[in-house]
């Protein structure tokens, strides 16, 4: 099977997750309907989020939050981490190793005098395992070759739902202990065979209406 050009993060979560639902989702392109809610929340507090960073006046989309929209709003106006110099915002950002591309959207990269960090704007929780999730490795990785240095980059979780930051400081052997991760990730996909995917009847699974 192909490799895609570009592999996102969330594409690396769902081939971990089950690799019959990366197949379904990314190879066959079919997306299942889900719940709006928790990501319209997330789409307005990241909307206002990119345009205050951008030093755009808000003043006249702040009414428009709802009250838990504006709650979290709050919360991340006065973030230690979100107050710092912002450098960009809401942007692409690839990396490619070993012969793959990896990349995404970052959320934002703000700077103080020594160190830059990317920040994720959490709605919900952050993820369990902060160090090794794929848009910690793939962000950093990223950055890193970005700015060809392996010092000086943190990435920073806002988990704006249980009010926590979560820092994952780069360094030159965590970045490779992540690039042998992602590339073997990669090469796992490109071989995977569509004939050995078998469907594990979980009907949780937005995706077990049409997974045989
Ligand atoms: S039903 Fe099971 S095998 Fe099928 S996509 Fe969902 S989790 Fe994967």
């Amino acid at each position: 099977m192909d490799t895609p050009k570009i592999l996102s993060p969330a594409m690396l979560k769902t081939y971990k997750q089950c690799k019959k639902k990366y197949f379904l989702r990314y190879v066959r392109n079919i997306m299942m309907p889900q719940s709006t809610t928790p990501f319209e929340r997330g789409k307005n507090i990241h909307a206002i989020a990119g345009y205050y960073l951008s030093g755009i006046d808000i003043s006249r989309f702040e009414p428009s939050l709802n009250e838990s929209e504006q709650a979290l709003w709050n919360k991340l106006k006065s973030n230690e981490y979100f107050k710092l110099t912002p450098v960009k915002t809401e942007f692409t950002l690839n990396v490619q190793l070993d012969g793959y591309w990896f990349g995404g959207r970052l959320d934002a990269v703000v700077k103080n005098s020594n160190e830059y960090f990317i920040l994720d704007y959490k709605t919900g929780s952050a993820p369990e395992d902060a160090k090794y999730d794929y848009q910690t490795m793939v962000y950093l990785s990223a950055l890193s070759k970005y700015l060809q240095t392996t010092e000086g980059i943190s990435f920073v979780y806002i988990d704006l739902k249980n009010n926590q930051n979560i820092l994952i400081k780069s360094d030159k052997n965590l970045l490779q202990e992540y690039e042998t991760q992602l590339t073997t990730t990669a090469k796992q996909i490109s071989a995977l065979n569509e004939s050995s995917l078998k469907c594990c009847n979980n009907n949780k699974c937005e995706y077990s209406k049409i997974c045989f």
